[in-house]
């Protein structure tokens, strides 16, 4: 089988839980992974999936505009945001700062702050749309200033996969588009489970087959 090559983005937040998430869950699946931190233009070189961890959006933007990484990080097949992640990949945003560029690349809609400051951060479980899909189980996942996605192009390929028990407010999405695979969370899944990590390797190494 061939190795996929997946980089954690690490200018800033969750970075090393995403390394821990994405190591479990390539032991579980079984896939091969050659697994990366990257934090310029260059080591973006050759990667088939790249997860970006939540953080501050506007600070990672800023980051990643100084460090001309926005644009190459478009060609990427496979790519995975929580949370600031999420909103990098939206195609639109709500409440962006002047200046505040993303990559674009999803077809769903975010308001950056809908749930609040970080007081009101909460945990709750996840409602899965399908039995098939529930990645979390009754595991209460952490929202940390997150986002609310406002809007879902389901022509487009967009797909629900969690939402949260109480409002039915979508939490997990996909986008799935020839050769590739995109997963936006606004909640923090990397600290408990590795679940939603594996999805994406699988659903990477299906896009890159077909
Ligand atoms: N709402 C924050 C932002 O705009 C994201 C918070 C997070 O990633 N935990 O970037």
């Amino acid at each position: 089988m061939a190795v996929l090559q997946i980089g954690v983005l690490a200018l800033q937040g969750g970075v090393q839980e995403h390394i821990n998430a994405t190591r479990a869950a390539a032991d579980k699946t079984k896939i091969p992974i050659s697994l990366r931190t990257v934090r310029t233009a260059n080591e973006l070189a050759g990667l088939q999936g790249l997860l970006l961890p939540g953080g501050e959006s506007t600070t990672l933007s800023l980051l990643l505009q100084k460090n001309s990484m926005l644009e190459p990080m478009k060609n990427i097949p496979g790519l995975f945001g929580t949370c600031a992640g999420l909103i990098l990949m939206a195609k639109e945003v709500e409440g962006r700062v002047q200046g505040q560029e993303g990559l674009d690349v999803m077809d769903v809609g975010v308001n950056r702050n809908a749930y609040g400051v970080q007081i009101h951060s909460f945990e709750s479980a996840l409602q899965a749309t399908d039995e098939k899909n529930n990645l979390t189980g009754r595991l209460r996942i952490p929202f940390i200033r997150a986002p609310k996605i406002t809007k879902i192009d389901e022509n487009a390929g967009v797909k629900v996969l969690a939402t949260l028990p109480k409002t039915g407010e979508p939490v997990i999405v996909e986008q799935r588009l020839a050769g590739r695979f995109y997963l936006g969370t606004t909640c923090h899944p990397e600290l408990k489970t590795s679940k939603v990590h594996e999805l994406f390797l699988k659903e990477l190494q299906a896009a890159l087959r077909a």
